[in-house]
Parts: C-alpha cells; sequence; structure tokens
C-alpha cells in the first residue's frame, strides 16, 4: 500500500493552527480536554473496524491481539485519564515554611503549549494516541505523526483524527522529509518513541528550539530464569511475551539467560508452549502476526545464522513469515546478541549463576523492561538491585506497560521521561511553583538591615521541622528498617 503524506509545505501551515488554538485560550479549559477525550473515545470506537482492518492490512496483526494490544489499550487509558484529569489538573496545596509564612503554597498545573508525538509502526495506534491522550489531558494543543512503517494505520488514524474536526489536535503523515520539516518547527515538548538513532536526530532539532524531550526507545530486554522458577509459567510467559506481534514489541524479552541446570527444560516447555499457542504450523495460525516490511525480514534472517535452531526456524519470504524461534547455543559475540532483535527469535544462553547472569545485563545498555522468573523473594529483590532497567516484572512479561498507575520508560539508552496516566499528564505539564503572601502582615525579618535578632528568627524558622516532614522522617525510619 502506498503512503499518503502531507504536503510538506502544509506542515507550518498545521502547527499554526495548533499554536493558534492555543494562542486563543482554547485548549487549557478542562472542559476542552474532557470534551475532546470524550469525542476522541468515541471516535475510535466508531473507527475500531477500520483500525483493526488496516493492521491486518499493515502486519497481519491478529485481531484480537490487536484490540487488546492497541485499541482497548488506548480506550482503558482514556478512561483512566477522564477518571482522574480533574483532580490532576486542580492546584495543589503545598506546606509553606514559617519563615515564609504568612502566606500560602501551591503548585499549578499548566500545558506547556504545543505537543508533538511521533510513532513508530510496531504498535501504530495506541504509540501514537496514548501520548496523546496525555497531552490533551493536560490542556496542550497536539501534532502527531504516525509512522509511514505501517501505511495503512498512518490513512486509518487520519481519518480518525480528521473525523475529530479540531484544529488543535492535529495530524501530519509522511516519513523523513515530512518528519524533517516537522522537526523544524517550534514545539512545547517532543515526545518521540522509536530507535536510539532517529532519537539523536530528534533531541538535536530540539535543541534549536530548546525544547524538551521525552524519548521513548528499546534495546535488549533479558529475562533471567532462576533454577527455582515455575519453569511451565516461566515459558507460557516468556513465549507471549515475545511472539506477541511476531516478536516486534520493544518490551518483549529480547533474550533468555537460563540458570543451566533447568536449561533444558525451558527451552523444551517454550516449545511446547508455541505449539499450544499457534499449533503445529504457525504460519496456519491466524493469531501470529508478520514481519512488518522486507527490510526487516531480511535483517532478522541473517540473525537466524548463529547458534542451534531448538524450536521454528522456518522462514517465508512472500509472506514476510518467520516461525516463533527458539536458538541456542548462542554467544555474546553472534550478531544476534549485538543488536536488538525485535523479531521473533529467542535467543536462550545458559548459565551459571545469577550473578554470571547480571554480569551479562550490565555489560549491555540499560534496558526498557527486565524479566526475573524465580520463586524466591529474595533472589528477585537481588536481581531488582543487581541492574536497572526502565521498568521490570518479576513472574511475567509485558504487564507491568498495561497498568496505568506506574510509568512507562526508559533509562539510559532505552530512553528518557516517561508517560501513562498521571505521569503522561506530568510530563505534558509545566509544574508552576506560586506562593502568596497577604499585605495585612509583613515580618521584618527578612529585610536588611539585618540583626542578630532577626538572624536567630531566620535560622530558627527554617530550621524548625514542619509537621509534614516530621510525619516523613517517621515513615522514613520506618522503610530503613
Ligand atoms: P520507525 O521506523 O517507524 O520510526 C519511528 C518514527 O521515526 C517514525 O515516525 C519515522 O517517520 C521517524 N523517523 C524515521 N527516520 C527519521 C529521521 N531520519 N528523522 C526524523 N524522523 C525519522 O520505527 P523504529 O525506529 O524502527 O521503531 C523500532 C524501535 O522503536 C525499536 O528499537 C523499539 O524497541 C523502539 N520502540 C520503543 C517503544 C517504547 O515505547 N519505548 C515502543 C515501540 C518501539
Amino acid at each position: 500500500m502506498s503512503l499518503t503524506t502531507t504536503p510538506i509545505e502544509q506542515i507550518p501551515t498545521v502547527v499554526a493552527g495548533a499554536r493558534a488554538a492555543v494562542a486563543q485560550g482554547r485548549t487549557t479549559p478542562l472542559a476542552w480536554r474532557v470534551d475532546t477525550l470524550r469525542r476522541l473515545r468515541a471516535l475510535l470506537v466508531a473507527h475500531e473496524d477500520a483500525l483493526l482492518d488496516a493492521l491486518a492490512a499493515d502486519f497481519a496483526k491478529p485481531r484480537p491481539e490487536a484490540w487488546l494490544s492497541e485499541l482497548g489499550f488506548t480506550l482503558s487509558d482514556i478512561d483512566h485519564t477522564l477518571a482522574h484529569v480533574a483532580l490532576w489538573a486542580a492546584p495543589e496545596k503545598v506546606a509553606t515554611p514559617l519563615t515564609f509564612k504568612p502566606g500560602r503554597s501551591e503548585i499549578h498545573h499548566e500545558p506547556l503549549g504545543v505537543v508533538c508525538v511521533i510513532a513508530p509502526w510496531n504498535y501504530p495506534v495506541q504509540l501514537l494516541l496514548v501520548p496523546m491522550v496525555a497531552a490533551i489531558a493536560a490542556g496542550n494543543a497536539v501534532v502527531a505523526k504516525p509512522s509511514e512503517l505501517a501505511p495503512a494505520t498512518s490513512d486509518a488514524l487520519a481519518a480518525l483524527i480528521t473525523a475529530l474536526g479540531d484544529p488543535a489536535v492535529a495530524l501530519v503523515q509522511g516519513g523523513v522529509a515530512e518528519t524533517t520539516a516537522l522537526l523544524t518547527e517550534r514545539f512545547d515538548h517532543i515526545l518521540y518513541t522509536g530507535n536510539g538513532r532517529v532519537a539523536r536526530v530528534v533531541m538535536r532539532a530540539a535543541a534549536d528550539h530548546l525544547t524538551p524531550v521525552t524519548l521513548e526507545l528499546g534495546g535488549k530486554s533479558p529475562a533471567i530464569v532462576t533454577a527455582s522458577a515455575n519453569i511451565d509459567v516461566a515459558a507460557r510467559r516468556i513465549a507471549w511475551g515475545k511472539f506477541l506481534n511476531c516478536g516486534q514489541t520493544c518490551i518483549a524479552p529480547d533474550y533468555v539467560l537460563v540458570e543451566r541446570s533447568v536449561h533444558d527444560q525451558l527451552v523444551t516447555a517454550i516449545g511446547n508452549q508455541i505449539t499450544e499457542f499457534y499449533g503445529p504450523d504457525p504460519q496456519a495460525s491466524a493469531d501470529y502476526a508478520r514481519i512488518v516490511n522486507d527490510v526487516h525480514f531480511q535483517r532478522l534472517e541473517k540473525l537466524l545464522h548463529a547458534g542451534t535452531v531448538a524450536v521454528g526456524g522456518q522462514t517465508d519470504p512472500d509472506s514476510r513469515y518467520i516461525a516463533p524461534t527458539v536458538v541456542t547455543g548462542v554467544t555474546r559475540a553472534d550478531p544476534v546478541m549485538q543488536e536488538e532483535i525485535f523479531g521473533p527469535i529467542l535467543p536462550v544462553i545458559a548459565v551459571d549463576s545469577v550473578d554470571e547472569a547480571l554480569g551479562v545485563v550490565n555489560a549491555d545498555d540499560k534496558p526498557l523492561a527486565l524479566y526475573v522468573f524465580t520463586e524466591d523473594d529474595a533472589e528477585a529483590e537481588r536481581v531488582l538491585a543487581g541492574a536497572t532497567s526502565g521498568g521490570a516484572c518479576v513472574n511475567g512479561t509485558l504487564m507491568h506497560i498495561s497498568n496505568p498507575n506506574l510509568p512507562f520508560g526508559g533509562v539510559g539508552e532505552s530512553g528518557m521521561g516517561a508517560y501513562h496516566g498521571k505521569f503522561g499528564f506530568d510530563t505534558f505539564t509545566h509544574h508552576r511553583s506560586v506562593m502568596t503572601r497577604t499585605t495585612k502582615l509583613d515580618p521584618p525579618m527578612t529585610y536588611p538591615p539585618y540583626t542578630a535578632k532577626k538572624e536567630r528568627m531566620i535560622r530558627r524558622g527554617l530550621t524548625l521541622p514542619d509537621p509534614r516532614d516530621l510525619w516523613a522522617r517517621v515513615r522514613s525510619a520506618r522503610h530503613r528498617r
């Protein structure tokens, strides 16, 4: 399918339309935010078939999987946001130290202005709309750009946003040329999801306008399976997290490090699980997606030439099919361990200890997700303390990103900043500090000429613990114990 692109000369007009809405103060009122989110929700429901058809056309995304991970995910995020947005947007009262009294202190949550969202192809609906939801909830206008690598979905999203009919929520379609033009515009925040190479391009362009960025990136997310793990459950959850969307998931377990004593058992269990999920011939399964394009197909085929194929390994270039595949006996020098796999190839590597596994993880960049399978809580704690990651899940994969009460974001090479739920609202909000003082009283202690008495009073006022801090100290002490 050919890609629809926004004429480059129109891009400044689209951004200007969004900026005009901000300048008119149209996007700030809570009523606009709630109304826009409600209408977006209704349109998402109305356009469900068109979106699911487009996802199937782009890379055979199975319908139930697409609904769960794309539409359902976005609807639940909108519902969570609608339930909380009034509270999040309300001014927040905070304590005022004695020295600065009489006065009261508040944090006001202000929109930033015009937000730019640039999304990738692998979950093209939710990775575009969920950041947009957060930007709208925070009272911003938003200009979003879906990925050119999912062209049918890009068109379906354009139809949805056009139906919204508000220049404050706009879409630009296209690839590198259009995104390059878009990035010359001045935004008040850019959220980019994709790979680290383009993230650097985005950050450089943002620097020209001193625009803050949130970068949602990828990398190799490891799963560590210890000898104490429930192997059948671990195999099922790893296979699900890996082969969902044909492995094209930023937080898919990229590779497994398993204690040697349970290596063979785990490989067999993952193989059994693949058959249970997709039948004896996954190519015939309606529940298994395809690789997005020929470039990625060829890249992944090359990664198969390492170690021993224990499960799967079949490929079909015509339909861009790669079987759910488990490879064993790979080394860290093999290409499959040198880059993010982003496809249905799962290396399972035996290690002699959890410490060795942590050494492997820490030799690489900080991952977006870290998974540990163990029945031993202390072991889980040791893994969490021994290696950092954007997010983590104990005895599970992917699930941590579905909880809107948890932030979603990377660290180091896997990204900067976070969103989802309140964290998205905060990302697109300026937290403005406002102190209001009365003129009825004007204690002289902070004004010159300074005296020894004034100094004593200032010192006491600033160092006297606030009752709220006392309570925080009690709670901290409890945690330390
Ligand atoms: P992609 O090729 O669709 O690119 C993402 C976006 O960048 C697109 O909108 C594209 O138009 C734009 N782009 C591409 N080249 C550009 C350039 N030179 N200048 C400006 N813009 C450009 O997607 P991708 O990068 O292949 O996505 C896969 C990567 O994204 C993986 O590393 C994956 O782990 C990561 N990812 C991260 C998350 C997350 O939430 N952290 C989610 C999905 C994917």
